[in-house]
């Protein structure tokens, strides 16, 4: 979509520094982290939110997994744990409206989140 800033990310229309790619996602650290590492996890498909997920985008949603799974080895946060967010509409907090998932970990996670 011309007017999001994730899909300018991704067309690298808007700088970003970009630590990971393959066919289906990007990842990148986010602009106001809200811990010691937090990466963005965003699939390359303009996709609304959580609530545009069904049979055909299902596996999307494994895939991002997985490669949250490597990014915390990779960034030292696998052995302690970290959490994964993906905020939906206004209530639950999403200001970005293309799908992503935060990669959050290095220092402990307390519940429920506010
Ligand atoms: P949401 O609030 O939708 O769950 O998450 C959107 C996230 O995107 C926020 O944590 C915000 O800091 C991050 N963000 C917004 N604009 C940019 C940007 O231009 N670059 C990066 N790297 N992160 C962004």
């Amino acid at each position: 979509m011309s007017d999001c800033i994730f899909c300018k990310i991704i067309n690298r229309e808007i700088e970003s520094k970009i630590i990971y790619e393959d066919d289906y996602v990007v990842a990148f650290p986010d602009i106001n982290p809200q811990a010691p590492v937090h990466l963005l996890i965003v699939p390359k498909a303009h996709i609304d939110s959580p609530l545009d997920i069904d049979d055909k985008n299902k596996e999307l949603v494994g895939h991002v997994y997985v490669i949250a799974k490597k990014l915390a080895k990779q960034y030292g946060i696998d052995s302690k744990g970290y959490r994964i967010v993906s905020n939906c509409g206004d209530d639950g907090g999403q200001t970005v409206h293309h799908i992503h998932f935060h990669l959050l970990g290095g220092r402990f996670m307390t519940w429920p989140p506010g």
